[in-house]
């Protein structure tokens, strides 16, 4: 079924990118194959030219995973995407696009590790320069600005401290620059915020969480807003070649039609520990984008339609009481990554952010005691019941 812009959400996430197939399948053919053979000599020099649409070879277009790219592209709002083979293979691709040597990036300290790892340690070897701000602080942010800065980096809410960081201020900055503006916008999803509507012009996203939603693919992909930004990731992409594969992006699809309905249940169950968490007396501090107590709650309420599926705790007694939380819990599996229909817990000073230098570290608010969840969409008694049986230990 053809989708338009003003259909709703639950329409689009089921009905985004399927076109019509010989035989005529509801869902999308799995083409895996590496190549596409050609009527006659004509046909394939002509397909080369650019002079007649059609499928060459798999790293450079294939209807498996355009049909994805399409939906991805129509739910946030963009006009054209590129799957990758990861959330990093995304974001390199976006850098290795948009910068040259001589250029200055801005990037958010509250990011996943590896970006800051990728901009500190790689694309200094190319001669960027990159500067670490807090984004959420628009001060900071207007002040890190130089002549020569291309692109501002950022996610919101960030990772894993949850800041929330004012995407439409920062465009406009961004902007008065003639910088590009890049949301990481995998905590949200397209059911939870809109970046393009906010001013962004590239949005990615690791679809190893929300998006596929189900824990068994890894993959990324890079949104981009206007259809004339599109071929130059397109041609990088090509050259670079860290593409999704078609059974991934066949899986990717088949999980964005829950979408909508597993974000909701996200943000419920995750709203519920919350609040639960936040009248602990063995928990310290919580942060939730949805809870009153979140220093920007109020720009989260503008910004986002809810707070998501991540909540980030800090436990009294540091990371000795962690590690006894974490070897107690029942429900939830002591695993990093987020996003899919599981819970999880984990310990990013030592997991997922221990490749971070421990200065930036603390600046980016990851104390030793603090714990990040990924709430899944299992019964909110049981997640809450499983919690309970670390927290009683300690
Ligand atoms: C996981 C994650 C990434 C990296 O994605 P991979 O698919 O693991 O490469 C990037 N950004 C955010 C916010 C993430 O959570």
């Amino acid at each position: 079924m053809e989708t338009n812009e003003d259909m709703g959400v639950g329409t689009k996430c089921v009905h985004s990118g399927i076109k019509d197939y010989e035989f005529g399948p509801v869902v999308p053919p799995i083409y895996q194959t590496s190549t596409f053979k050609f009527k006659d000599a004509d046909q394939g020099a002509r397909l080369f030219k650019g002079e007649e649409d059609g499928f060459i070879y798999t790293r450079m277009r294939n209807p498996t995973i355009e049909a994805m790219e399409d939906a991805v592209a129509e739910l946030e709002g963009g006009a054209k995407a590129i799957g990758c083979a990861s959330g990093m293979a995304a974001i390199s691709l976006i850098f290795f696009t948009l910068l040259q040597s001589g250029n200055h990036v801005i990037c958010g300290t509250s990011v996943y590790g590896p970006t800051t790892t990728f901009l500190s340690q790689i694309l200094s070897k190319f001669n960027v320069e990159v500067t670490f701000v807090d984004t959420s602080n628009i001060v900071e942010v207007e002040k890190a600005f130089k002549t020569n800065t291309r692109v501002i980096f950022f996610e919101t809410p960030g990772n894993p401290t949850l800041s929330v960081s004012n995407i439409r201020q920062i465009s406009e900055i961004a902007h008065s620059y003639n910088a590009s503006v890049v949301v990481d916008n995998t905590f949200m999803s397209p059911i939870l915020q809109k970046p393009f509507e906010l001013g962004a012009d590239i949005v990615v996203h690791s679809m190893t969480k929300f998006l596929n939603g189900h824990a068994d693919v890894v993959a990324g992909i890079v949104v981009v807003k206007r259809k004339e930004d599109y071929p130059i990731f397109r041609k990088m992409s090509n050259h670079i070649g860290g593409v999704i594969d078609p059974f991934n992006a066949f899986l990717v699809h088949r999980g964005l039609k829950t979408l909508e309905i597993r974000m909701k249940k996200h943000c419920e169950n995750a709203q519920q520990i919350a609040e639960y968490l936040e009248q602990h007396p063995k928990v310290e501090r919580v942060w939730y984008p949805f809870l009153k107590s979140h220093p920007q709650y109020e720009l989260s309420l503008e910004q986002t339609t809810g707070g998501g599926g991540v909540i980030s705790f800090e436990i009294k007694g540091g990371i000795e009481a962690g590690k006894i939380l974490m070897n107690n819990v029942k429900v939830w599996q002591l695993a990093v990554s987020l996003g899919g229909v599981e819970s999880l817990i984990q310990h990013p000073a030592s997991m997922t952010h221990a490749s971070m230098p421990k200065e930036l570290r603390e600046e980016a608010g990851i104390t030793d005691g603090l714990v990040r969840l990924s709430v899944g969409i299992e019964t909110i008694d049981d997640l809450i019941w499983g919690l309970e049986q670390g927290l009683n230990k300690i």
